[in-house]
């Protein structure tokens, strides 16, 4: 079937599968559903040590190309704009090869060249640093007429249009492994398979993060799979710097504000929305914990405004290994499960003079992390074939997907296996291997290889 007009790009869009690849795994084709000047194809990548989306876009530029001017048909963008960092001179003319190749120039694509700092991919930066325009507090790209993709979704985007689900993505497996690369393996794959297929553990008593050092989650069971979502993983000691930060709870947080917090600021000077002009003071935010203040006052609710990007805790407060972003996200969820709004939305503000002196490079990024050692080029290499995938049907945001087989079924590569009801935000998954459902349990379809 001929896909030509927005409606139908965005149904094919949304029945390959597509969602966020960067991220939080917002489904694609809803992003998609917006009329917009700009769209960004984000490939900057900023998280340290991941070299995912800098691998599939030199593997696959042209493809990349052809997603953006999908999404720009859809959404009506004139302009594409592909945000890499300019650090990165393979990238850079790979795509601008590829802009030549294709001829791009004419229909609106450019590259846009970012600094190498921390966290350039936070999309409001990335909007800023690229259009100048400044999204309002509590905003979304769209505010400001630009829609804002991760490449490898928009390459998912190309190969949706020609019929190709989502079954497989790229990972960066890096740390404590004895072949750190770039993998290619089918989604599902458990993170124990991924580990044997770069090499196995170089030492033992380590932990796993999902995602960057900065923003990933620890996974404590590593026979679950790996999501649509997962950009990279890294095995760290357990006693290294970022697994102490991320374990720590809440309690030992605020205990530890209590007895250490200076009020030094460092904080508050280094936060990224803060150097935006959000109103978010995580300073603030420490002292109204240190005094037991209980009412939702705007050192509290301006959690809302923060993007959990860990600047604050890793970064700034190294020396006295505090959270203010821990804190941010235990208030976030409790002024959400008393019904509270976030009440910011100021737009028309000035950007602060300091925003551009106190970008903090990824080189400074990486030594603060104590992650010298692991910080090295990353490049693709070859995969193997996994017996066995548990797929997370729970991994979009949006609409829960309703399991649609049963154990016993024998599946090919790409049959639908879960979709999210018609007519609501959500999406669907697909198997990504040949085999034989031998489990469902309530948030992953387990299959087993033939
Ligand atoms: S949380 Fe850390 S960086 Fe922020 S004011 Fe307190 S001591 Fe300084
Ligand atoms: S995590 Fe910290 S630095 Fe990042 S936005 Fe939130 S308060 Fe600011």
């Amino acid at each position: 079937m001929l896909i030509n007009t927005p409606d139908e790009i965005r149904g094919a869009i949304k029945a390959a599968g597509v969602i966020g690849a960067g991220g939080a795994g917002f489904p694609t084709y809803f992003k998609l559903n917006a009329k917009v000047d700009t769209v960004i194809a984000n490939g900057s990548e900023c998280e340290p040590l991941l070299y995912t989306d800098k691998t599939v876009i030199k593997q696959m530029p042209r493809e990349l190309i052809r997603g953006l001017k999908i999404a720009m048909k859809a959404t009506g963008a004139q302009k594409g704009i592909i945000a890499v960092k300019g650090h990165y001179k393979d990238v850079v003319s790979a795509i601008k090869n590829a802009i030549s190749q294709e001829n791009a120039e004419k229909d609106g694509i450019s590259i846009h060249e970012l600094e190498n700092y921390y966290p350039a991919g936070d999309e409001f930066l990335t909007v800023y640093d690229v259009t100048g325009r400044v999204i309002p507090e509590g905003g979304i790209p769209l505010n400001v007429g630009v829609v804002v993709s991760n490449v490898l979704s928009l390459i998912q985007v190309a190969q949706a249009i020609d019929g190709k689900v989502v079954t497989e993505r790229a990972i960066t497996v890096t740390g404590e492994v004895i072949n750190p690369g770039v993998y290619t393996v089918p989604i599902g794959t458990t993170y124990n398979s991924l580990i044997e297929i770069a090499g196995g553990l170089k030492s033992k008593d380590v932990a796993l993060i999902d995602g960057g050092p900065m923003m990933g989650k620890i996974v404590s069971d590593w026979e679950r799979g790996v999501n649509k979502t997962t950009s990279g993983i890294i095995l760290l000691p357990k006693d290294h710097f970022v697994i102490r930060m991320a374990s720590k709870s809440l309690a030992q947080v605020v205990k530890q504000s209590k007895a250490a917090c200076c009020q030094c600021f460092r904080c508050t000077d280094l936060c990224p929305r803060n150097l935006l002009g959000h109103q978010l003071y995580p300073h603030k935010t420490m002292q109204t914990i240190d005094y037991d203040l209980v009412e939702p006052t705007a050192n509290i609710t301006s959690a809302f405004l923060c993007s959990q990007c860990g600047m604050c805790e890793l970064v700034a407060c190294d020396f006295m290994q505090l959270s203010p972003r821990k804190v941010y996200a235990e208030y976030r969820k409790l002024l959400v499960a008393k019904g509270i709004k976030n009440p910011h939305n100021r737009s028309g503000f000035d950007v602060s003079s300091q925003y551009e002196n106190r970008k903090v490079s990824i080189p400074t990024v990486i030594k603060k992390l104590g992650l010298t050692e692991y910080a090295r080029p990353l490049y693709p290499k070859d995969s193997k074939a996994v017996s066995i995938v548990r797929i997370n049907v729970k991994a979009h945001i949006g609409a829960p997907a309703t399991i649609l087989v049963s154990v016993g079924d024998i599946l090919n590569i790409g049959d639908l296996i879960a979709s999210s009801p018609e007519g609501g935000l959500g999406t669907a998954y697909h198997s990504s291997i040949i085999g034989r459902v031998t489990a469902i349990t309530v948030d992953y379809i387990e299959i087993t290889a033939n």
